[in-house]
């Protein structure tokens, strides 16, 4: 039997809806009051009356948007009750502070994933099997096709190449949030431990994530620097910068792009990608069917990226499965 959610949890196109409390889960608005799950900007804008989030996103939120002065910090775990609905964060393995919302309701457990992934992360919390009688999930890289290869692999094999490549630099586009900093901690589980250089977009959320206590080893800026300091060193810049004239002032660039789309080669060719490197913050096939497997919910709610598959999985594992289409969910990251 499908719990009964009707009357204080709606799936409106615009998101999650909780009219019992009158709050939305990631609003693209502004409204009086929102739960935020993470924050990338497709989930994460400034400017609502009160706004439920973990302190690392709230800190976020301050960070790109500046002061929130609704911003309530729930820590993963604390409880709260929000309009009569139970309301709890838990790691969802995505980005710093990124959270699944546990929301309880006349003994109906519903949990919103927001963005997730499964694979290893040294920038966040791993995210928690939280069970539910409705999970609420993403699928952006919901085809079966879509099977992320080790991330590590992926780094070892971009030093492998500044290293085979003398004169050059090694270039990675990497979204400001998230993506970078996995990038940067990857490469220094992978044994790289010079100075890393930084395109001023990235180096604020760098800092951020610096002052929350994840380790990321000595980075410093390119600004002000001559092209010979950069020969066979790692320059991190944000994906719209490798195209520009400030990627002319490197060394040789071996132009490089971590995002779960490099799988997709005409992607890479598109943004001129010489080494696409597949490095996804967002959950593949094998994490998203993983996962419900390990929730095992009633019914399965999707609410954005390839859903058909997904949806059509569900039917054969005997889970009840609807999708959202809910709008303006492109992706900051991937
Ligand atoms: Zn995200
Ligand atoms: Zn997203």
């Amino acid at each position: 039997m499908a719990p009964d959610v009707h009357g204080w949890l709606k799936a409106e196109p615009r998101g999650i809806y909780l009219p019992v409390a009158d709050a939305w889960i990631d609003p693209q608005h502004p409204v009086a009051r929102a739960i935020v799950t993470h924050g990338h900007s497709d989930h994460a804008r400034g400017g609502h009356g009160e706004i439920w989030a973990t302190p690392e996103t709230l800190a976020i939120m301050a960070a790109r948007y500046g002061p929130q002065p609704g911003g309530v910090a729930l820590a993963y775990g604390e409880k709260a009750g929000i309009g009569g609905v139970g309301v709890s964060l838990h790691p969802a393995g995505h980005v710093l502070g990124s959270a699944q919302v546990r929301l309880e309701r006349d003994g109906a457990v519903v949990v919103v994933s927001g963005d997730y992934k499964r694979a290893a992360d040294p920038t966040c919390a791993p995210f928690e099997v939280v069970p539910c009688d409705i999970f609420i999930t993403e699928a952006t890289f919901g085809l079966p096709v879509f099977v992320h290869p080790c991330a590590a692999d992926e780094i070892a094999r971009a030093l492998a190449r500044l290293r085979a490549s003398p004169g050059r630099c090694l270039l990675i586009g990497a979204y400001a949030l998230g993506k970078a900093q996995r990038v940067i901690a990857l490469l220094r589980e992978g044994g790289w431990e010079r100075p890393i250089y930084l395109h001023g977009a990235v180096e604020k959320l760098c800092a951020l994530y610096q002052a929350h206590g994840v380790d990321l080893g000595d980075l410093r800026p390119v600004a002000g620097l001559k092209a010979d300091a950069l020969v066979g060193e790692v320059v991190l810049a944000p994906p719209s910068a490798l195209q520009d004239r400030w990627s002319r002032r490197l060394p040789d660039p071996i132009t490089a792009m971590a995002s779960g789309w490099m799988m997709v080669r005409a992607r890479a060719r598109q943004r001129g990608v010489e080494l696409p490197l597949v490095i996804s913050d967002h959950a593949g096939w094998d994490e998203l069917t993983r996962t419900l497997l390990e929730v095992r919910p009633k019914e399965v709610w999707v609410t954005h990226g390839r859903d058909d598959a997904l949806v059509h999985w569900c039917g054969l594992h005997q889970m009840k499965a609807r999708a959202l289409h809910l709008v303006g969910r492109e992706d900051e990251d991937d």
